[in-house]
């Protein structure tokens, strides 16, 4: 852990490195949702999961916020899993590797997964923040989404408030 903890903002950097230690190739995604359920969980934040491993996570407006239209944030769990000749890894149960190379990050052998788990990172950043301040956030986390986004169709939307 931490090769990223002294990247800002901090927490953005922070789940997105728990998001590349979770195998998260297409068709792979139960345990990155599981991770996410866990998350509103431990929060005590409205949320769902389908049988398409979607996930909505749902965060109530701040005091002063709440006539304000709601906010939808919206990403895909799934990242394409590519690697080269040579990595031993096996991207179905191992986690990736991180790299902070200059103002870059890589993952060593393989897809990084920056597309699209920089975007769940920072959704779940602004779930789990306190000093923010805003209307009600609609987390919306969707599967195989660069296999024709098939999460998204199954997608249950009568959680959503947001337009
Ligand atoms: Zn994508």
């Amino acid at each position: 852990m931490g090769v990223l903890e002294h990247l800002q903002p901090n927490s953005v950097f922070r789940f997105f490195e728990e998001l590349s230690a979770i195998p998260h190739g297409s068709t792979n995604t139960k345990a990155v949702s599981d991770w996410c359920v866990a998350f509103a969980k431990e929060r005590n934040l409205e949320h769902y999961q389908d049988s398409a491993n979607n996930v909505i996570i749902i965060k109530e407006a701040t005091p002063g916020y709440e006539n304000a239209d709601p906010i939808i944030l919206q990403g895909h769990l799934d990242m394409v899993c590519e690697k080269a000749p040579d990595c031993p890894k096996d991207m179905e149960k191992e986690g990736i590797d991180l790299v902070v190379d200059g103002d870059r990050i890589r993952a060593k052998g393989t897809t990084l997964g920056g597309d699209n788990g920089i975007a769940v990172a920072m959704a779940l950043a602004v779930l789990d923040a306190n000093d923010l301040a805003h209307p009600r956030v609609e987390v919306v986390l969707t599967t195989d989404e660069e296999i024709g986004m098939l999460g998204a169709v199954e997608l249950d939307m009568s959680p959503l408030k947001g337009r």
